[in-house]
């Protein structure tokens, strides 16, 4: 059997790191299985459904290297979910109920008041003839619900092992508002079924859905007499480096602001990948190596924290490692070569660090000097040029000499005249960038 899973994201918003993690553990087994990666369009509701989310999910899904083999969107399978919803009804499985929300919300109250849980009491399976026809007068339309077993269901997540729950603790869930919208619960069941998805992987927020699911799922299957369930794999949900529960404001970090912040997608999936798993988190470059590595057994039940700064350091040690030749169309137009991004990147945090370095060595800067006589004495031992890589350490050395500085006492003023900063990459990488005529003059106190 060959795997299928599927990444499903409502397009009523953006990309966020919640759901990117779906996107990537789905891709990541797909991958690792040679399966198929499916990516489903949730856009039954209409009113809340915007083409530019789903422009956006799928540029985002891009520049994650998340390529999908396959893509659809619900709103185009409406006539699908109408056949099976016919199926469920002549089944007495698809019920309608003609509550108004206040009465829903009465009901519970009264519910809760009594100690009871405010499950759906089914007092549209006892409408009489005469309550019928005078909803109709009124003209209510009714919204349709799914009958429940009311039994134990049982399955065995991929990540949380074996689980059970009781569907008469559930109320039997609406598939059909009033206004004939297909909320996404039996869109989900008819299109897993018929995709034929062979592993639901999703956040545990889902987990509570799941025995509604299976239900539905199994009678789809058997009003129709073909297909068969996916098996379940629910992941942890992230949680705040102090463990709450993410934060509004991290947990909708978009990829799309993780994107212009300057985080590289690398950064992202070598992040997401391993973050709430008992594997290290380190720089991954190979998104299949990543794959190969991806394992249900691996992911753990606890809250996987995600701590922002640690997707940034491991951003920097992305870039760190990233040859030239894989940045180049980014690092060009910056006017950053190659030579000039060998020698920043070890102090790059951001791809766009590697301009401000740039800068610096381009000039001009103001030089920073402390001592006009050693900096002056510095300039009269500049090389001609052109500079090497054994340049700084000879130049180095003959002003160590000259002058009887030493160490800290001799490097940080010559790095502080040359770059007009306290700390940034080798000085050897930089020195033959910066060229002769521009640190003689920059040692001279001249802004060049
Ligand atoms: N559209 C659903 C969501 O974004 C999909 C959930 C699922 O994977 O079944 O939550």
């Amino acid at each position: 059997m060959s795997v299928v899973v599927r990444f499903a994201p409502s397009p009523t918003g953006k990309l966020h790191v919640g759901n990117v993690r779906a996107a990537l553990w789905n891709w990541l087994f797909a991958r690792k299985t040679s399966g198929r990666f499916i990516l489903r369009i949730d856009d039954t509701d209409c009113e809340r459904s915007l083409p530019e989310n789903e422009d956006a999910i799928r540029r985002d899904l891009r520049w994650l290297k998340l390529d999908w083999d396959e893509t659809f969107n619900q709103s185009h399978r409406f006539a699908e979910y109408d056949k099976v919803a016919d199926l469920l009804r002549a089944r007495g499985l698809l019920y309608a109920a003609y509550e108004t929300q206040e009465e829903l919300e009465r009901k519970r109250r009264v519910q809760r008041a009594r100690g009871l849980p405010p499950v759906y009491d089914r007092a549209a399976l006892q409408y009489t003839e005469e309550q019928l026809a005078s909803f109709r007068k009124e003209g209510r339309k009714p919204h349709w619900r799914f009958k429940l077993s009311q039994k134990p269901v049982s399955w065995r997540d991929l990540i949380r092992g074996e689980t059970t729950m009781d569907t008469a603790h559930l109320s039997d869930p609406v598939l059909i508002r009033e206004d004939g919208m297909y909320l996404y619960t039996l869109p989900s069941c008819v299109d897993d079924i018929d995709y034929a998805v062979t592993h639901v992987i999703r956040g545990e927020d889902h987990n509570t859905n799941t025995a509604a699911q299976i239900e539905i799922m199994q009678a789809v299957i058997e009003a129709r007499g073909r297909g068969r369930l996916p098996s379940f794999a629910h992941f942890s949900l992230l949680a705040d480096a102090g463990g709450d529960k993410l934060s509004k404001r991290v947990g909708s970090l978009s990829v799309e602001a993780m994107r212009e912040d300057g985080i590289e997608p690398a950064a992202v999936a070598s992040f997401l990948a391993k973050l709430g798993t008992s594997e290290p988190i380190r720089p991954e470059r190979d998104m299949l190596k990543l794959a190969r590595e991806f394992d249900f057994d691996k992911a753990s039940r606890a809250p996987a924290r995600f701590d922002l700064a640690e997707l940034e350091a491991l951003n920097a040690k992305i870039l760190h490692e990233t040859p030239y030749a894989e940045l180049s169309s980014r690092l060009a137009p910056l006017g950053v070569d190659e030579r000039l991004w060998n020698a920043v990147r070890g102090n790059a945090a951001r791809l766009s660090d590697a301009a401000v370095w740039k800068a610096v060595v381009d000039g001009p800067i103001s030089p920073v000097i402390e001592d006009a006589a050693f900096a002056a004495k510095a300039a009269s031992l500049v090389p001609e040029g052109p500079l090497g890589p054994e340049s700084w350490s000879a130049f180095a050395a003959a002003v160590g000499r000259e002058t009887g500085a030493k160490g800290k006492g001799l490097f940080r003023p010559l790095r502080l005249a040359l770059t007009g900063a306290e700390t940034g990459p080798e000085m050897s990488a930089l020195f033959p960038l910066i060229g002769p005529d521009r640190a003689r003059a920059r040692l001279l106190g001249r802004r060049a």
